[in-house]
């Protein structure tokens, strides 16, 4: 099985200026293909050759593992990306926010600094468990919070390939944009 570059709903300028153009061209155009690429290379002739995405995410090591949760990762961070963000939660998630973190601001608040304080490369994520419970998490490198058997429904890339091209060393700087393109009504749908 082939595993295919996601397609994005927007243009690659349609998210200045929070994230430019040139950051779309090499973080999605040159990295997640370099991800996707290299998964189908590595899984060729492997037990994983006809397994799913998610599969590879949960169950593969190595090699494979990396390229695969990397291309898993991107594949969700850039598909949560909007340029007419609904930026704030309502529903369910926004009740289920106001009860684990306090309220919105809180949440973005701990997030953010959960996102600034990872060392290293990583992503830090809003994850719900079996009962709906929501709480942040940080994985290094490629991890992915499906292997602990959470339910992602949003992240932030802090790999410094996500954000040098805009921001150079101010890695808050570009968590605080992140929140003016991450589209709510799209995290509402993975909740339900
Ligand atoms: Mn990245």
């Amino acid at each position: 099985m082939k595993h295919e570059m996601p397609q994005l709903p927007y243009a690659q300028q349609a998210l200045e200026p929070y994230m430019s153009r040139e950051t779309l061209e090499y973080h999605y155009g040159k990295h997640l293909q370099a991800y996707v690429d290299n998964l189908n290379k590595f899984i060729a002739d492997t037990p994983f050759a006809d397994a799913s995405l998610d599969e590879i995410v949960k169950k593969a090591e190595g090699a494979i593992f990396n390229n695969g949760a990397q291309a898993w990762n991107h594949t969700f961070f850039f598909l949560t990306l909007s340029p007419a963000a609904q930026k704030q939660p309502s529903g369910k998630l926004a009740e289920a926010i106001d009860r684990d973190f306090g309220s919105f601001e809180q949440f973005k608040e701990q997030f953010s600094a959960a996102a600034a304080g990872l060392f290293g490369s990583g992503w830090a994520w809003l994850v719900a468990d079996e009962s709906g419970k929501l709480s942040i998490v940080q994985e290094s490198n490629a991890g992915n919070p499906l292997r602990r058997g959470l339910t992602p429904l949003v992240t932030c890339d802090v790999w410094e390939h996500a954000y040098y091209i805009d921001y150079r060393n101010r890695r808050p700087e570009f968590i605080k944009n992140f929140w003016e393109i991450t589209d709510w009504n799209i995290i509402e749908e993975r909740y339900k």
